[in-house]
């Protein structure tokens, strides 16, 4: 089964090609535009297996030469820090809506049987208590989500419209190996690091639902073979936390002190509570299986040992 995978030089696409890598029914051929977040390092250990290719979801040409004899595609490639949305949206209208339009266009043409499309919690806005359900309404607050949920909204209709074979999944914050150090737990691991301070935003109250994203990788893989089409699969890890729980934690970890924690002004439109009702996809069999704090431990020693020089 040949499987195309987008993004998969970034962090969860890379750690999901080493999660499918272990299956030699398998046949992985990679499309990745190695922007800042892509690092081909991330795919060093599984390069021989699988055929890379350096391009654009947006490109007509690499899309159709790539997708044509895949069985199955896998969306990953976004851009992805809601940070840099703030300050340049246009970049993410392009990679996120009017990529995934490209893939879709592609999906209708050939004989791909599933195409999955990776999206985020962060679609449904903030949630004071509950938890989001497939069903709730899609409020996005930055122009990150806005884009993410524009790319959903185009999954959905193409599944309507033309039948295209379309699955979504839309998973809590995930952390691991890696990831860019930009976003919450690689930037702080590597500043405490280094004794360098972490920004905390506002007031440090805002929660996240943190998946380990092995547990993420191993549900998408679930929703991949077993969801039925048509249809929205949340992923969540269960973890809600602070961040500054979680910037305590990694403090903890690396027994570094509070003093290094700064308080800084708040992000634009800086969503207050995410949280994800995973019963959908546990219906297929999926459940998390990675402690946070072995999996935060774990997550920690890769930084110490990969990333460091960074
Ligand atoms: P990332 O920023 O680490 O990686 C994105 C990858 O996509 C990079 O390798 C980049 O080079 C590639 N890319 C970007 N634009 C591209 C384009 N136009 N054409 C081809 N490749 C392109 O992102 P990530 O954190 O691994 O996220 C992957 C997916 O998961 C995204 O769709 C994101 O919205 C979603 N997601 C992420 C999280 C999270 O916590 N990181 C949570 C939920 C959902």
């Amino acid at each position: 089964m040949k499987i195309m995978i987008t993004g998969g030089a970034g962090f969860i696409g890379s750690n999901f090609v080493h999660h499918i890598s272990k299956n030699d029914d398998y046949e992985v051929v990679v499309l990745d535009k190695l922007t800042y977040a892509g690092n081909m390092d991330n795919l060093k250990e599984v390069r021989d297996g699988i055929e890379f290719v350096e391009g654009d979801i947006k490109d007509e040409e690499v899309v159709s030469r790539v997708m044509k004899d895949c069985d199955m595609v896998v969306n990953f490639a976004a851009e992805t820090h809601v940070d840099v949305s703030i300050e340049d949206p246009g970049i993410f209208i392009e990679s996120n809506v009017k990529g995934t339009y490209n893939l879709l266009e592609h999906v209708r043409k050939y004989d791909v049987e599933r195409y999955l499309q990776i999206s985020t919690d962060e679609v449904y806005g903030s949630i004071d208590e509950g938890s989001f359900t497939e069903e709730s309404n899609l409020d996005p607050s930055s122009p990150y989500s806005a884009s993410k949920a524009g790319g959903d909204l185009l999954v959905s209709a193409y599944w309507k419209t033309y039948d295209t074979p379309v699955i979504t999944t839309r998973s809590s914050n995930n952390f691991g190996p890696r990831q860019y150090p930009e976003k919450l737990i690689p930037l702080f691991i590597m500043n405490a690091m280094q004794d360098k301070p972490l920004p905390v935003y506002g007031d440090g109250k805002n929660v996240r639902d943190w998946i380990y994203v092995m547990d993420n990788c191993k549900g998408i893989e679930v929703a991949l073979l077993k969801g039925k089409l048509g249809e929205v699969y949340n992923i969540g890890g269960g973890n809600e936390k602070n961040n500054l729980e979680i910037t305590n934690l990694i403090l903890d970890i690396l027994g570094k002190p509070e003093s290094l924690v700064t308080f800084v002004e708040d992000r634009l439109g800086h969503d207050r509570r995410y949280s994800l009702d995973s019963s959908k996809i546990m219906k297929l069999g999926w459940r998390p299986e990675f402690s946070f704090e072995k999996a935060m431990l774990e997550t920690v020693e890769w930084y110490k040992t990969n990333f460091l020089e960074v």
